[in-house]
């Protein structure tokens, strides 16, 4: 299986094809956007940090069974994941109120909700991916009533998941982001976990002192962005690489025929080191 060509440039990610149409390769640019790509930026060692970011992510859930379409790293700044086809949608849930909740609706920054929300929008970056409900989604067709619920427990249940593994370093999780879809081979089979999960699209608060270490830092001119990032992944991996993951860097055979001379070069996802650069 080889790098093919770039199929889709995104704001901070480039996607490759392989050899095989099920898989492709997610590359982590070191570019930085906010406001919907009116204020960008690049910051040094961004694509390496949230590629392994997202990996220790992708596979603590994966690991407490959410299915999602990573497959596994494959160097520095690139993973292989399976070929989706996304929900038009974005899943956001809030534990504590913050952005563009705390602007709608006039609640200070900060106020601990006493259970999580849930909000839908739509993905749509000319119309700054307006909030929708249900209804909409149901409706015009972006996703089936059973899939708006399936959304809906799935993003409940990575939140179950990793609020306490962040509470653990002493971090709060404020509020993320999910995309969901289905692996292109398997357009009936189960919904999956896609994008990525990253500083990029959640809110991470230190609890002792209460600075920012997400793309706040970035969107508010706060500084050391990456370092606050490296530092969440550090607090929140100390705890639980203890007994590294065997599959993150190996993967399942089916998952990386191909891949394992590359990965073989590679420190083991296990090592702090990552998150010590
Ligand atoms: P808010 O609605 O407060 O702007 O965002 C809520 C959470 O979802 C934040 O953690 C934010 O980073 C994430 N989020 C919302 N929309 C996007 C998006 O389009 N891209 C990314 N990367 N994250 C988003």
């Amino acid at each position: 299986m080889n790098k093919g060509q770039e199929l889709y440039r995104g704001k901070a990610k480039t996607v490759y094809a392989t050899d095989d149409p099920n898989w492709v390769i997610m590359h982590y640019r070191d570019d930085v956007s906010a406001f919907d790509g009116a204020k960008i930026a690049q910051l040094e060692k961004k694509g390496e940090t949230n590629n392994y970011f997202n990996a220790f992510i992708m596979q603590k859930l994966e690991n407490e069974g959410v299915k999602t379409h990573f497959g596994k790293i494959l160097n520095e700044r690139e993973s292989l994941v399976r070929t989706m086809k996304m929900l038009k949608v974005e899943c956001v849930v809030r534990n504590i109120c913050a952005g563009s909740m705390s602007k709608r609706l006039g609640i200070e920054e900060g106020t601990r909700l006493p259970e999580p929300i849930f909000e839908f929008f739509y993905k749509n970056d000319a119309l700054h991916d307006p909030m929708v409900n249900d209804d909409h989604i149901r409706v015009l067709g972006w996703a089936s009533e059973d899939d708006v619920q399936r959304m809906r427990i799935k993003t409940r249940r990575v939140n179950n998941i990793l609020k306490p593994l962040f509470e653990a370093a002493d971090i709060d999780l404020v509020d993320y982001k999910l995309e969901f879809g289905r692996a292109a081979d398997d357009p009936s089979g189960p919904l999956l976990l896609g994008d990525e999960f990253t500083p990029d699209g959640c809110r991470l608060w230190d609890k002792k002192t209460g600075e920012k270490m997400d793309k706040d830092r970035f969107r508010r001119d706060l500084g050391s962005v990456i370092d606050f990032y490296r530092e969440a992944a550090r607090a929140a991996s100390a705890f639980h690489f203890k007994n590294p993951p065997e599959t993150l860097m190996n993967g399942t055979p089916q998952q990386t025929a191909g891949y394992s001379s590359a990965s073989n070069n590679l420190p083991r996802m296990g090592e702090q080191k990552f998150f010590c650069i």
